[in-house]
């Protein structure tokens, strides 16, 4: 069984926010108008902080892709109380749209904002409906949705490996955000296979986990900065 995770590499992201927009159209995340987007219930499932140190001319900007973290110990599941929220066997802090009653106890919970709660059916101004993907489903309003590492891609490729009767392979699962990123600042693939890229790079003395004090046990690893820019 796979344990799913992804490296962040900070000195690669150069802030283009390519990995914001495939989530959005790979997961169909409608857009928020301008009125929701004015009240703060606009919905990214991966968003890109933006640092800046010093003054100008001598400005040094940061950035850094922030999406669910799917923690081992993750604080938003147990507050949900119709297992809503709840964790898979490989490592996914998965959401069943259906069983969620819209509490959002598990947002107040989770330290990251990671998880947004729908309070407006999603809608597309035509032709842009015609764009939406039928592997992923519309959540209608009331309920909470966040990042899910793309499982829908996750599951289509287990069931193809499957069907070939092969295992697998380290890198052939790519999230959106991972597939639209020109400079490779993200790489996902299996923590339990000690060979994947993934594990390698989250073994590197430069990773560090967001918030780790708190011992939410994150799946995603941060690796520092070690250029100026
Ligand atoms: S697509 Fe890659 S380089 Fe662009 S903002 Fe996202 S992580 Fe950074």
């Amino acid at each position: 069984m796979a344990r799913w995770g992804m490296v962040v590499d900070l000195d690669r992201c150069t802030g283009c926010s390519g990995c914001v927009t495939a989530c959005h159209a790979e997961n169909n995340i409608g857009p928020a108008g301008l009125d929701q987007a004015a009240r703060g219930r606009a919905k990214h499932w991966i968003r890109v902080e933006r640092y800046w140190e010093g003054d100008f001319p001598d400005v040094k900007l940061k950035f850094r892709p922030v999406m669910c973290q799917q923690c081992e110990a993750a604080p938003c599941e147990p507050v949900c109380p119709t297992y809503a929220s709840h964790r898979t066997a490989d490592g996914l802090n998965a959401q069943v749209y259906n069983r969620c009653i819209g509490t959002r106890y598990c947002a107040n919970a989770c330290p990251y904002s990671v998880r947004f709660f729908d309070f407006y059916n999603p809608s597309w101004d035509k032709p842009l409906q015609l764009q939406l993907n039928p592997d992923v489903s519309l959540r209608e309003v009331g309920v909470m949705e966040k990042c899910t590492f793309c499982v829908q891609r996750i599951r289509a490729t287990q069931s193809r490996a499957r069907a070939e009767g092969r295992p697998v392979h380290d890198g052939e699962i790519q999230p959106a955000c991972v597939q639209a990123c020109a400079p490779r600042a993200l790489v996902f693939g299996d923590l339990d296979d000690p060979e994947s890229e993934v594990s390698r790079l989250a073994e590197l003395p430069r990773g560090a986990k967001l918030l780790e004090d708190l011992g939410t046990r994150p799946s995603v690893t941060y690796l520092s900065r070690q250029t100026q820019s």
